[in-house]
């Protein structure tokens, strides 16, 4: 297949995403708003949302949330107004389904295709191309991007009906951010108690306490790691408020999401909301009396 494939937003996730199907002989035209990003990507650069548009039949897009994807679709010279029959947006963003159930109707009028198509693996996933994908829209259509979906995921799943790939987004994510916190908070209190830190992971990791974080983030945070081009601070804060406004909009009682919404919004507030939220352990750490989880001469900066 040589058609070209269109992806706006090439930032931490877009730009490795871009760069992989360039690797994987893609012809991609990229836009960001930032300059340089796209020939950082591997891509053509595109002058506008609409060059996009006009020269590919598969768009992804990779954006903060739901207000820059609305902006950018309803803006004028806006994707919706350039886009043309027979087109498929996928939006690989994480966003509010409500919104994202709304776009799908609006562009189906037009005959175009959207599908939201919440993603997972982080910035080491996006490089390798080993993503999981969850999809919502139409399941046919799905199929018909799947080569182009393949370059980027190891694991592609069919969840449902349009806004459905956002929303398992948002259920999956939320575990992930309350394992990060909560073993952000026990790590410190660790390290405060006077425990040696791998072995306190060591045993949480073959204890009932094991946990993603605890698994793949804490055996390199302890050696001053934090990992890098992972979700920011105030993009978890963001999906986490996107959970908690899908419980109250299903009237689910949301008992667990006071804890990292504490977390991150602190976080945020110390002047790391632009860093990776595995930083969540330095301001638990800082707020516990200066706490860092690494031996002295490691640490986040
Ligand atoms: P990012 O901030 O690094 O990238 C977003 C990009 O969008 C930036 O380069 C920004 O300049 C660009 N942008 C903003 N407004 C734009 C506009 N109007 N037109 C064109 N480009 C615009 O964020 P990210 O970490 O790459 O995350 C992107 C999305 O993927 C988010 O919704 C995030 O929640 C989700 N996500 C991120 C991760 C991760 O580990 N980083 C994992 C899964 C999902």
């Amino acid at each position: 297949m040589t058609e070209e494939i269109g992806f706006i937003g090439l930032g931490n996730m877009g730009g490795r995403m871009a760069t992989r199907l360039a690797e994987k002989g893609r012809s991609v035209v990229g836009y960001d708003v930032v300059p340089g990003l796209a020939d950082k990507a591997r891509a053509r650069a595109a002058g506008s949302v609409a060059e996009v548009a006009a020269a590919a039949d598969i768009v992804l897009l990779s954006l903060p949330d739901s207000n820059v994807v609305e902006a950018l679709m309803y803006g004028d010279n806006g994707l919706l107004a350039a886009s043309r029959a027979g087109q498929v947006i996928a939006d690989l963003s994480t966003a509010a389904p409500a919104s994202t159930r709304a776009l799908h109707q609006q562009l189906a009028a037009k005959g175009v295709s959207y599908l939201d198509a919440g993603v997972s693996g982080g910035a080491a996933g996006a490089e390798t191309g080993t993503l999981t994908l969850m999809v919502g829209g139409d399941q046919a259509i799905l199929d018909r991007v799947r080569p182009v979906l393949d370059c980027i995921a190891a694991k592609i799943f069919y969840c449902g009906a349009a806004g459905s790939g956002h929303t398992v987004k948002l259920l999956n994510n939320f575990l992930n951010a309350v394992s990060l916190a909560a073993t952000a908070e026990v790590m410190v209190a660790g390290k405060k108690a006077g425990l040696d830190m791998e072995t306190l992971l060591a045993v949480i990791n073959a204890s009932s306490g094991v946990n993603f974080a605890s698994l793949n983030r804490f055996p390199k945070i302890i050696q001053g790691d934090y990992l890098k081009g992972g979700l920011t601070n105030t993009l978890m804060m963001k999906d986490v408020m996107l959970y908690a406004e899908l419980l109250a909009d299903l009237g689910v009682a949301g008992v667990n999401t006071s804890g990292p919404l504490a977390a991150f919004g602190l976080a945020k507030s110390l002047g790391y909301a632009d860093q990776i939220s595995n930083t969540v352990v330095d301001a638990i750490g800082d707020v516990s009396g200066g706490i860092r989880i690494q031996s002295d001469d490691k640490g986040s900066s």
